[in-house]
This record gives C-alpha cells, sequence and structure tokens, in this order.
C-alpha cells in the first residue's frame, strides 16, 4: 500500500463508483460558510446546501468545535447502552414540537421506513391486518428504501426491483376530492410532504392539510408528515407543520437535522410510540453520540427567533430578485414555496431543461438545484449572507443572459 495520498481526479467517479449518479464536472474540496471550492481552487458560491442538508452552512465554527469535542469523549457505542447527546437532543425536539418520543437513525429514508413500519403496526395491534393501506401522493418523495420508494409518488423509482410493495395508494397533491376517495376504513395512514421538495417545490393547500387530518381523525389512520426537507427551519418555522397549524401524529426529520453529519428522526405521539416494543425495530448506527451532538448543537442555533426572522428576510430578498430575473429572461417563471425551499418552474420553452441551467450555473460559479427536470431549485443555509445572495444571484443572470444569448 502506498503511504502518500493517492490523487484523484472527477474521472476516476465514472471508473471507481457504482453508476447511480451523474456529479458535477469538479471536484469540491474545501467550503466555509456559503462558499466552496474544488480542486482547480475555482470559488463557487452554494445555494444547495449539500440538498437543504447544511441549514447552518459548512462548517459553521460552533458545529466544528460540538463534533471535535464530542469525538474525543465517545463516537459510538450501538443502542446496547443509550448516551447524553441522543437523550438531550429527544428532549429538545420534544420540547419544541407536538411530539412524545424520538428515535434517531441515520437517513431521511430510513426515518420514513420507521413512521411506515410504526403506522402500519399501530392498525395491526388495533383493528387488524386488513387496517394496512398507506395513501400518499403523487410525485413525492420519501427516500430510496425498498417501502419508501414505494410510497413515494414516482414509480419509476420502485419499478424493476420484484414485487410490489401493496396497500400503497397515490392520489394528486392538493385534490381534496381525490383524497376522500382514497382513504377507507383501511386506510392506516396519508403520508404528505407539507411542501413536495423533489416533486417541483410545491407547497400543500391549507385547505388540504386540514382535510387530511380530519379524515384520519375520521377514519383511526395516522397522519404522518414527512419533513425530511421541510424540517429545521428551511421553511422558516423549526417545522412545516407549525406555519399550517396542523399537528400530524408522526414526523420525520433528517436532512438538516444534523447540518452536515447524517442523522434521521422520528417523532411521534405517546400513544403510537408504545405500540413499538424492544425489538420491533433498530438500527446499529442510529442514535450514536457523534451525530446527535451535533444535532443537538444544530436546533439549538436553530430554533431561534432571529433565525425564524432572518429566513422570512432572506425568502423576500430572493423572491424580489428571482422574480426580476424570471420577467427579464424568461427562463423561469417567479418562485414558489416557503421560507428558504424556493423553486422557479422553467418556461415552456425551456422545459426538461434543468440540468443545463444547473450545469451553466456552475461554471459561472453558483451550486443551484433543480427539482426534476421542469423546476430550478433554491436551498442555501439559512445563515446565508446578504452579501452572497446578491452575488449568487448575479452569477445566475450571467448563466441565464449567456444561455439566452446562445441556448
Ligand atoms: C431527501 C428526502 C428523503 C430521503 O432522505 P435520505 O436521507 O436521502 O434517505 C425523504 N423524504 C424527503 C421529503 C426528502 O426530501
Amino acid at each position: 500500500m502506498k503511504t502518500e495520498p493517492l490523487s484523484v481526479t472527477r474521472q476516476n467517479f465514472d471508473q471507481w463508483m457504482l453508476p447511480i449518479y451523474a456529479p458535477a464536472p469538479f471536484v469540491p474540496v474545501s467550503a466555509k460558510g456559503s462558499r466552496v471550492w474544488d480542486q482547480n481552487g475555482q470559488e463557487r458560491i452554494d445555494f444547495t446546501s449539500g440538498i437543504a442538508v447544511n441549514v447552518l452552512g459548512h462548517c459553521h465554527p460552533e458545529l466544528v468545535s460540538t463534533i471535535a469535542e464530542q469525538a474525543s469523549k465517545v463516537w459510538h457505542l450501538s443502542n446496547g447502552f443509550t448516551n447524553e447527546p441522543t437523550l438531550r437532543l429527544a428532549k429538545r425536539l420534544i420540547d419544541a414540537t407536538f411530539a412524545d418520543r424520538a428515535f434517531f437513525c441515520n437517513s431521511g429514508a430510513e426515518a420514513n421506513e420507521a413512521a411506515f413500519k410504526l403506522a402500519r403496526r399501530v392498525a395491526f395491534n388495533r383493528s387488524g391486518p386488513h387496517k394496512n393501506e398507506i395513501v400518499a401522493a403523487t410525485k413525492s418523495f420519501h427516500g430510496r428504501t425498498y417501502f419508501s420508494v414505494s410510497v413515494g409518488g414516482q414509480p419509476q423509482y420502485s419499478q424493476g426491483f420484484g414485487p410490489a410493495i401493496e396497500g400503497i395508494r397515490h392520489v394528486d397533491l392538493n385534490g381534496i376530492a381525490a383524497l376522500r376517495d382514497a382513504v377507507s376504513s383501511k386506510t392506516c395512514a396519508i403520508v404528505l410532504e407539507p411542501v413536495q421538495g423533489e416533486g417541483g417545490v410545491i407547497p400543500a393547500d391549507q385547505a388540504y392539510l386540514e382535510e387530511a387530518r380530519a379524515l384520519c381523525d375520521e377514519h383511526g389512520a395516522l397522519l404522518i408528515f414527512d419533513e425530511v426537507q421541510t424540517g429545521v427551519g428551511r421553511t422558516g418555522e423549526l417545522f412545516a407543520y407549525q406555519h399550517y397549524g396542523v399537528i400530524p401524529d408522526l414526523l420525520t426529520s433528517a436532512k438538516g437535522l444534523g447540518g452536515g453529519s447524517p442523522i434521521g428522526a422520528l417523532l411521534s405521539k405517546d400513544e403510537y410510540a408504545e405500540h413499538f416494543s424492544p425489538g420491533t425495530h433498530g438500527t446499529t448506527y442510529g442514535g450514536n453520540p457523534l451525530a446527535c451532538a451535533v444535532a443537538e448543537k444544530v436546533i439549538q442555533l436553530v430554533d431561534t427567533p432571529s433565525m425564524r426572522e432572518g429566513v422570512r428576510v432572506r425568502h423576500q430578498r430572493f423572491v424580489k430578485r428571482l422574480e426580476v430575473l424570471a420577467q427579464t429572461y424568461g427562463v423561469f417563471e417567479a418562485p414558489r414555496g416557503l421560507g428558504l425551499l424556493l423553486g422557479c418552474p422553467l418556461t415552456a420553452e425551456w422545459q426538461g431543461k434543468a440540468k443545463v441551467i444547473v450545469t451553466k450555473a456552475a461554471q459561472e460559479g453558483l451550486m443551484v438545484l433543480q427539482a426534476g427536470p421542469e423546476v430550478l431549485r433554491f436551498a442555501p443555509s439559512l445563515n446565508v449572507e446578504d452579501a452572497d445572495i446578491d452575488e449568487g444571484l448575479d452569477r445566475l443572470e450571467r448563466a441565464l443572459s449567456l444561455l439566452v444569448k446562445q441556448p
């Protein structure tokens, strides 16, 4: 074995990695706040936050010191032992939400997996095996495990992997009549993203979420909010349900929760949590002290009035400028979304070309996301500086003007 560090390039990805991604042509090597530097020293402004993950930007000094401090105490024990960071994180989430109990895992998909299993177990225990249907939204995204991808409303992600998981129904988001038709005494849960993220940054209507709540109450089903993308301050409240005032029975979190260190969570009321007992579910890494210590610090820093106000102000700053860019270039429409989860639907002429825009923006020094091929998505850190917002949108404007000249 060589002892010096190997030198690697973007090309090596195509040789050595499972070909399930098509990463950008550059390789980031360091980052600070909302700026990222690649192997060639090119700097870019980051409006992606690692897909709505780095809520406090890259390498936030308090998160760096928290992880370093915990790393010198204890990293991992397994769930044969509990640990202080896990318990402190649980208490903070319980105090800040509707929930009485928490379960920690390592990703959004795992959090949803746990939520779906719990909802089915509650229904099984209370009513029997016939009550197993999960109602979900078309275009929804809940992760890539086989259960979560099956509940997700994008069939191309679950096809070709063997026998389908049964008992899942899909209805269009915000279609109240179809939702009423789909829910019955066989329904064990309705699962919704308060704002569909991957599906195109589409907020649920107030009336739709209220109807989902009422239907769950009527049929003894659990209302699950997948807040993996919308949670942890992203929309300007700690969780998006707090905007709507519609209280779920189960809530899943991940992405922003660790501020960049991998962690997922399922939050539950007592009356549902008690249907799990030792052995019914589990994880090796879940709730490890390293991830939980960081997440606890993230919650402490994000769940404050000034952070909520800051998201509102930054939202306005983004929206104002994006509206002008929409008007000027005709590439996308005005943004939709909540807080700092914004999506600009592409105009008819640019349908399917989100990747072209993302690529051009990266050349001009800006990292942005797409949400499907038809929507340009912005999910900057919650503390992104005004100067970075302005400079980032200047760079986007440069990319747009180049694209419009020579598409
Ligand atoms: C990203 C996402 C997931 C999946 O999270 P992973 O950590 O990738 O497993 C689930 N639900 C929503 C709403 C998401 O945005």
